[in-house]
């Protein structure tokens, strides 16, 4: 048996959205920036995308500016509102993903200063704490994730808008797990700046976008020629916008039955494992259906002298999931969303991730492999 339980990383592309990209990679191959005939109905296309984006995020056309993907989009947003805007403050967590993190650490050796939110042992963020940074320093630049892409902690984006609102301070939130399995009501949010990227929603790779909220004026990070109305230079991904919008497109209209048929899984595979596996336990809040991305469940093994070998072993069945130990031993580098959280260094760690693709059967087949790794004689402690 082959099962993908790694969705977060990547999900398979839909057919229809296959389908839907094909004519533009085949017939229809102008330029969108030509202004022939040829170039006007590649131009057309990318439009209509742009409006099928905005309406599900219930904003303006003009809000959403298509780029090469979720990293791209966190880049821009965090260096762009740095520079055009004299953000002094950078305020963020240490769990974000390196497209924030790394972009953050760049920032500060460019002299920008930055704290990071105090989290607690299950890697979630003090509100009182973020309160009494702003406070401190109004006019920040908060860059907080929504659905943490390993542990699946999800933040109250409202909670954190109204404090921003408040301190006047630019609210960028990676949306890139959380886009198209939640809707996001930007004409509600206050959201200065929000992500996607097409894979995380069975759309293709390599190409994502940008909402910027209208009262944002930032210069563009890829300068180039005058596309995404002179924000982004180069040209369009034709295909991989079409694909993108469509997948947005069937992501919101099966939302309600995706998000029950996952919920299912994951429910059943946290009761089979607390059934299978003595002293399992679960990483961050991914047990917890309310405070979790529904699509992710990090489970914490008993310590084990082969818990380096958990992902080998599960690979060698046939199951793709993703893990990261704290440590950097063996043969996995280390999580440091897992090293922020106060958790036996000694415990494994694996990521499942699900998508509307996977199935019961897949979920007692992975917990059937995973539990004879740790039957009695196995375990060391
Ligand atoms: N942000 C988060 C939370 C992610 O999970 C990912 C992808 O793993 C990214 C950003 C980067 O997105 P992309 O792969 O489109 O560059």
């Amino acid at each position: 048996m082959k099962v993908y339980f790694d969705n977060a990383a990547t999900t398979a592309i839909d057919l229809e959205v296959f389908e839907a990209m094909k004519p533009y990679m085949l017939e229809h191959f102008g330029n969108p920036s030509s202004i022939h005939s040829h170039g006007r109905q590649v131009r057309t296309a990318i439009e209509r995308s742009r409006k099928k984006v905005a309406e599900l995020l219930n904003t303006a056309p003009a809000e959403v500016f298509f780029t090469s993907g979720g990293t791209e989009a966190d880049n821009t947003a965090l260096r762009c509102t740095v520079n055009d805007k004299g953000i002094k403050h950078v305020i963020s967590s240490k769990i974000e993903h390196h497209a924030v993190l790394h972009t953050v650490e760049q920032l500060e050796k460019d002299g920008v200063k930055v704290s990071y939110v105090n989290l607690d042992e299950n890697g979630v963020v003090d509100y009182d704490h973020l309160e009494s940074l702003l406070k401190k320093e109004p006019n920040s630049l908060v860059s907080l994730m929504h659905a943490n892409n390993e542990i699946g902690n999800l933040l109250d984006l409202e909670r954190v808008g109204d404090m921003c609102e408040e301190h006047n301070a630019v609210f960028h939130s990676d949306t890139v797990q959380s886009m198209a399995h939640y809707v996001h009501d930007m004409s509600r949010l206050k959201l200065d700046f929000a992500v996607g990227s097409a894979h995380k929603f069975h759309g293709p790779k390599g190409v994502g976008f940008l909402y910027i909220n209208h009262k944002n004026k930032i210069h563009p990070f890829i300068h180039g020629g005058a596309q995404e109305r002179n924000m982004r230079g180069g040209t369009e991904n034709v295909y991989g916008i079409v694909g993108l919008a469509k997948a947005m497109e069937i992501a919101y209209a099966e939302m309600e039955s995706h998000r029950k048929h996952i919920e299912g899984l994951k429910t059943h595979m946290i009761e089979k494992l607390k059934a299978s596996i003595d002293g399992i336990a679960f990483n961050g809040v991914s047990d917890d259906l309310d405070k979790s991305l529904y699509t992710v469940l990090n489970v914490c093994l008993p310590p084990n002298d082969d818990n380096d070998m958990l992902l080998f072993n599960l690979d060698i069945a046939g199951i793709s999931a993703s893990g990261g130990s704290a440590c950097s031993s063996g043969s996995s580098i280390g999580s440091h969303v897992l090293a922020e959280l106060n958790r036996d260094q000694n415990r494994g760690a694996i990521r499942f991730s699900f998508s509307k693709y996977n199935t019961l059967e897949e979920v007692d087949y992975a917990v059937e492999k995973l539990a004879e790794l740790y039957q009695p004689e196995t375990t060391s402690a």
